[in-house]
């Protein structure tokens, strides 16, 4: 089994929220440790994530709005600063307890050689950094090692993209001045950027100011899905152009070509944004970024343990293993080999 590196998921905001060990198989919900190593995940982007209310929000389907000539969701409202703080160090804490913390590339190898099953942390939305960045480096102490700038609702640091459909990414203004401010003390302290959930203007930023290889760490293309969370033809290749990548999104709702959240999604409809990317940008900038227990995936692709038979379905399209390696985890490599410090 070529071990995986996982772009993001969602568990420890279940585990937040549920109380759940991820040291403990489960049956809710999409990845755990165990289930992690049934599915060859060595490592993976777990998100830390602070939401506007502390209960499970109501099925999402249940929130969808229509509109002229499609959906939209409404958005969260903003978090304040100290709400982030608390959920964050809370969320912090059940991962020291639970997870081998990567912190390193040296770290990470140690995943893929089947030592550790290891998860990376990550901001999604910077909420808990004090907008004059004076925690910053405590986080990046503690472990951070990658930040979302937002996730879709508006912060002290940039705005997001809307839930809808059709849509496109370019929605609102760039960073704010501690948004790029944001970027540079990144770039400085060796953390990941994450454009995923940014809009147009935000990762055109981003793409100016940052010195490190641009990444969407979960996320679909637009050509195949036109949601504004979805990456654009140009945004795609300003990714090239870094050196970055892209972890494609299992989510049905940001991978079907009429956006639906839909279990009964075939398989060949997340297989068909890989190859897009591959076949636009290259082998080299395409990489998986599950988005589990954050989305409602494909049956077949439903939790952690069914990540192999999306690799056999693209070995059996033609996908060599050097290809699968370049997917699974060697992009990722290369990418944080350049970023981290
Ligand atoms: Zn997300």
């Amino acid at each position: 089994m070529i071990p995986v590196v996982d772009g993001h998921n969602d568990a420890l905001l279940r585990a937040w929220r549920t109380g759940v060990s991820l040291r403990d198989r489960d049956d809710e919900g999409h990845l755990d440790v165990p289930r992690m190593r049934d599915g060859g995940i060595a490592a993976g982007f777990f998100a830390i994530f602070a939401p506007a209310e502390d209960d499970e929000p109501a099925d999402p389907r249940s929130r969808v709005r229509a509109t002229d000539d499609g959906y939209e969701v409404p958005m969260e409202e903003p978090v304040p600063f100290e709400r982030a703080a608390r959920i964050a160090d809370e969320t912090a804490s059940i991962a020291e307890r639970d997870l081998f913390l990567v912190r390193s590339v040296a770290d990470l190898k140690r995943c893929l050689a089947g030592e550790e099953t290891g998860a990376i942390l990550h901001f999604e939305g910077a909420e808990p950094i004090e907008p004059g960045l004076g925690n910053l480096e405590a986080w990046v102490e503690r472990g951070l090692r990658s930040v979302g700038i937002v996730w879709s609702r508006p912060n002290a640091f940039g705005h997001g993209v809307p839930f809808r459909f059709p849509g496109t990414p370019d929605t609102g203004p760039g960073l704010t001045a501690a948004g790029r401010d944001l970027v540079g003390a990144c770039n400085e302290l060796g953390v990941m950027l994450d454009v995923a959930h940014l809009n147009q203007a935000g990762f055109d930023d981003v793409a100016r100011l940052s010195s490190a290889p641009i990444v969407a760490s979960h996320c679909g293309v637009h050509a195949l899905c036109p949601i504004p969370r979805s990456l654009t033809d140009a945004q795609l290749d300003a990714i090239r152009a870094s050196g970055g990548l892209v972890g494609v999104v299992f989510d049905s709702a940001m991978t079907r070509a009429d956006a639906d959240l839909r279990p009964d999604t075939p398989l060949d409809v997340v297989i068909g944004h890989i190859e897009y990317v591959a076949e636009r940008i290259g082998v080299d900038h395409v990489a998986l970024g599950s988005d589990f227990d954050g989305c409602t995936p494909p049956q077949a692709l439903d939790d952690a343990t069914k990540v192999p038979a999306l690799l056999d379905a693209l070995a059996a399209r033609g996908w060599g293993d050097d290809d699968l390696r370049a997917l699974c985890h060697r992009n990722w490599l290369r990418v944080l080999a350049v970023t981290w410090r």
